[in-house]
């Protein structure tokens, strides 16, 4: 079998609460990632597709070694990242870029743009002087901008051009893997579809994977290759695109495609509105942390956490329904 390009085995994330100096220590955590594993091929693209607080973001930092985990290892071209010290680890970093929800505020304002696109290329003594600066012109042609916007500053750059910008400056250095964080999260529509569209192109030319964190299913369903539905931490249904479109078995996945007009599958129910919020970190619901929410959910679900299990070749679900687990069965043992 051929090795994955990034394998992420049973990464964990827990920060401490914190209530301030006045009301003393808290020795409660926010479990921001939960027991998670995945792979990603190379030039693959992976959707993780989740609500606010489900730990998407969370995890793609983890991955680029942008924080450290709790536990849990992350493998790039079958080596250990979370192990790797010095000049070691800063080669690989170059190989793993990201690209964030805010241009502006991931642009120093006091730098020109070619200055920030050429900067990763500058600091690691890959290019410099006049090799340099055709680089960033080709990269500004490669993103769809012109070479006079070199020598503009951020704020001179509409959103959508603000985060060409970041994006030119991900691919600068040619890496294998770029994580993009709700890219298009804050860009207005028009230049939504357009940014979306060059990601497409350029991981079409250049064969790089990504892990592109959204809130949006349908962005992920334009993106990716597999889509990873993440909820409280967790990956609660994994599976390769049009399989999860057409075929989604976790309640939660069906919620959120029954809401959104994609794949066969949403033609054939109502939308089903989920009532309440997703489950608080620092004090998630035991069992299935969907069971407060979910309309399948039985007894057994309340205090047994469901396994992240293969239902088809390639399709995973976490859920006691999907394995053919009576739901009603712990009420059963108490009685
Ligand atoms: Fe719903 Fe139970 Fe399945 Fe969780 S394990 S998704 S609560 S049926």
């Amino acid at each position: 079998m051929r090795q994955p390009l990034l394998r992420v085995e049973n990464l964990r994330k827990e920060f401490p609460v914190s209530r301030g100096a006045l009301f003393g220590s808290d020795s409660r955590v926010v479990k921001a990632v939960d027991d998670v594993s995945f792979t990603l091929g190379a030039g693959e693209v992976v959707g993780l597709v989740g609500e606010s607080g489900s730990g998407k973001s969370t995890l793609g930092r983890l991955v680029l070694g942008l924080i450290t985990p709790t536990s849990g290892s992350v493998w790039f071209e079958g080596e250990e990242t979370t192990a790797l010290k010095g000049s070691v680890q800063r080669s690989l970093r170059l190989q793993m870029q990201i690209v964030f929800q805010d241009p502006f505020g991931s642009l120093n304002p006091r730098m020109p743009v070619g200055k920030s696109i050429g900067y990763s290329l500058q600091v690691n003594g890959i290019m410099k002087g006049r090799a340099l600066q055709d680089k960033v012109g080709d990269l500004l042609d490669q993103v769809g901008l012109s070479r006079s916007h070199a020598s503009r500053f951020p704020h001179q750059l509409s959103g959508g051009q603000r985060q060409r910008v970041g994006i030119a400056r991900a691919i600068s250095v040619n890496p294998k893997l770029i994580v993009a964080d709700e890219p298009i999260a804050s860009l207005d529509l028009s230049a939504q579809a357009q940014v979306l569209n060059l990601f497409k192109e350029l991981q079409q030319e250049m064969g790089i994977s990504y892990i592109f964190v959204t809130h949006d299913l349908s962005v992920a369903a334009f993106m990716s290759d597999r889509i990873a539905v993440m909820y409280g931490g967790k990956i609660l249904e994994m599976a390769e695109r049009q399989q999860l479109l057409d075929n989604p078995r976790h309640p939660y996945t069906q919620a959120l495609l029954s809401a959104a007009v994609l794949g066969s599958w949403q033609g054939q129910v109502e939308e089903i509105v989920l009532e309440g919020d997703p489950p608080s970190p620092i004090s998630p619901p035991p069992g299935c942390k969907f069971h407060p929410r979910c309309p399948l959910a039985g007894p057994l679900c309340q205090v047994a956490e469901p396994e992240l299990k293969e239902v088809e070749d390639g399709h995973v679900a976490a859920c006691h329904v999907v394995h053919g687990e009576s739901v009603d069965q712990v009420a059963a043992v108490a009685d």
